[in-house]
């Protein structure tokens, strides 16, 4: 088995949090509760990231960004892209169906200046429900509309309702129901302390995918928005963290932004977004701070078919995140490979996902 340095970091995080000296062995300004780092308060120039399938998205928006957009418009205008892309399979048209082969997608996004959030959870037959997400914010008192109403919204705006089931789609869902099995989300009855729940079940390999977008603009504003179809066949009605605001996103204007990836069970768990935002403003880097959600997370990981032999999580999570000052960072529960896409005045360029457990898969 290949040698993992993982652990030793892990426990080195934890033992630095303990202490509360770990920013400064990292070579920041020791954390100091409520207090932003003087590198905090002042953007240095405009910024995109996105998980790796946002290339495309970070350039668009970053191209937006210059001509004067809000980061706002810039981030959702990027993943539009990804959301008409049939041959992404995990946002969007051409999104991997749920259990009953319908496309249901979520999305939420978030405005950095206003502080205002939108989001919807379900929604079928809506190509962009980013954009939807976004007149939930601009257009309505709420935050979060799910399902028909969802729909219902959005056709009142003037979008279409289209199929939104490519046949790459319709056949790989149909591969997965000719092959249905007992390995599937449902749980056997159990009692709730019970740690060993569904020991004898293997969940299947499930397709996972996302696209989370945030950026920085001229005038130093910060916005964010995720956008998917979830979990591959999911159970019907199931929403995921994606449109969760704190969970698959979180933004704040004076501190920075975060979004994620991959099993959003256990990141509505543990509101990780909003978890790496705090630990920005306490002056963790965003590498840091993403560390830190995978590490609470892992800890709060009990479900044994969730764990490896080792007792470690057997799925995977990533996080983005950006400071005000402009600096990007990333981590992943099980990584190695992993990478994020970002831009700046540099240019495009890719930036390794930290990580708490080698991927040995
Ligand atoms: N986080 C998404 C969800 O749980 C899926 C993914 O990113 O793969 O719906």
């Amino acid at each position: 088995m290949a040698t993992d340095p993982t652990p030793s970091r892990r426990q080195f995080l934890k033992t630095a949090a303990a202490a509360s000296v770990g920013a400064a062995t990292f070579g920041a300004a020791p954390r100091v509760v409520g207090a932003r780092t003087p590198a905090l308060q002042k953007a240095a120039g405009p910024v995109v990231i996105s998980s790796r399938n946002g290339t495309n998205a970070v350039q668009k928006a970053w191209d937006m960004i210059q001509t004067g957009a809000d980061a706002l418009d810039a981030v959702v205008a990027g993943v539009n892209l990804v959301e008409e892309d049939p041959n992404d399979t995990s946002v969007g048209y051409g999104g991997l169906p749920n259990a009953n082969g319908v496309v249901q997608l979520d999305s939420a996004c978030m405005h950095g200046p206003t502080g205002r959030a939108g989001g919807v959870g379900c929604i079928e037959g809506i190509k962009y429900p980013s954009k939807v997400a976004k007149l939930v914010l601009e257009r309505t008192d709420h935050v979060l509309l799910v399902g028909q109403g969802a729909q219902d919204f959005a056709v009142m705006h003037g979008f279409p309702v289209e199929n939104l089931l490519t046949e790459r789609a319709r056949l790989a869902w149909v591969q997965w129901r000719e092959n249905l099995s007992t390995r599937d989300e449902y749980l056997p009855p159990h009692d709730a302390n019970t740690s060993d729940i569904g020991a004898d079940y293997e969940p299947q390999q499930r397709t996972w995918g996302t696209i989370h977008c945030s950026a920085i603009d001229l005038a130093g504003n910060i916005s964010s928005v995720t956008t998917t179809s979830g979990l591959a066949y999911k159970i019907p009605g199931r929403v995921g963290d994606s449109p969760i605001i704190g969970a698959g996103l979180y933004c704040d204007n004076e501190v920075g932004a975060a979004g994620s990836t991959g099993r959003g069970e256990a990141n509505l768990e543990n509101l990780a977004s909003f978890l790496i935002v705090e630990r920005i403003r306490m002056g963790d880097s965003p590498e840091q701070a993403c560390l830190y959600a995978c590490e609470r997370i892992a800890d709060h990981t009990r479900k044994a078919y969730l764990l490896n032999d080792k007792g470690e999580p057997d799925f995977n999570v990533q996080f983005y995140a950006l400071n005000k000052a402009g600096e990007v960072g990333g981590a992943e529960i099980r990584g190695g490979r992993g990478k994020f896409a970002a831009i700046n005045s540099d240019g495009p360029f890719l930036v390794d996902l930290a990580y708490l457990y080698k991927n040995e898969r």
